[in-house]
């Protein structure tokens, strides 16, 4: 497998190399991310956790992730470093997530870290790789490579239904797949960032692809682009 901008370090000692991975809730964009972040040896940075974190943030001090000041205020003060709490892997979570995530507010508050994760990967890392929504259209718009992955919403749900119960929470398909429709509707809907592929986003659909063989296409189709 060989790809000549990724393959190696970054490019011309100069800039980092940036994946920007865009896709819906339960497409296959983490564990992709993930892949490509260890095979490419790049930092990764998973943004859906910082709104989650904020979403969480709001509910735990009794306020409603529809307001937009509160969202606002804990967006503000997010401790970035606090991100691996169990609660933010919730559906409870994922809903006040992506309805924090509607305030412009909150965006702007959280567009410098993300941005200074892609200019200035940790660990001195050559590249990165940034999973989200607004990926390569709003935080890393000049990113080389851009994949959108998605997947139907029947396949999303019963790919979340099977984490959810592997992680011992009780859970059944048609509340799952609910919440991807109302989370879906939100998350392409809002007039800030909303979730759409770059113009020039490779589009992958994984309904029928493992984790595998999304990896495998993920890397067959930025060879043949050479992205
Ligand atoms: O990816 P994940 O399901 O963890 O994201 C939770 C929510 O955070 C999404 O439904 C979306 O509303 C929001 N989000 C976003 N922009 C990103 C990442 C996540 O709006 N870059």
């Amino acid at each position: 497998m060989s790809n000549d901008r990724h393959q190696g370090s970054a490019r011309g000692g100069g800039q980092p190399a940036v994946i920007a991975i865009d896709g819906p809730a339960a497409s296959g964009k983490g564990t992709l991310a993930k892949r490509l972040a260890a095979h490419f040896r790049y930092a990764h940075l998973d943004t859906g956790k910082l709104y989650r974190g904020v979403g969480v943030a709001v509910l735990r001090s009794g306020g409603d992730p529809s307001d937009a000041a509160a969202a606002e205020r804990a967006a503000r003060s997010l401790d970035a470093a606090g991100l691996d709490d169990a609660r933010l892997r919730t559906a409870e979570a994922g809903a006040a997530a992506s309805k924090v995530a509607a305030h412009p507010g909150v965006r702007a508050a959280l567009l410098a870290l993300q941005r200074d994760f892609a200019r200035r990967p940790p660990g001195g890392a050559a590249g990165a790789v940034l999973d989200g929504r607004d990926i390569g259209t709003v935080i890393c718009p000049d990113a080389p490579t851009k994949l959108f992955v998605t997947a139907s919403v029947e396949a999303r749900a019963e790919r979340r239904l099977k984490e959810l119960q592997a992680s011992g929470a009780a859970a059944i398909y048609a509340a799952v797949l609910q919440d991807l429709i109302e989370r879906d509707h939100r998350d392409s809907t809002r007039s800030a960032a909303p979730l759409k592929p770059a113009e020039d986003a490779i589009v992958l659909d994984t309904t029928h692809l493992d984790a595998d063989a999304t990896f495998a296409a993920a890397i067959a189709a930025m060879t043949s682009r050479n992205t």
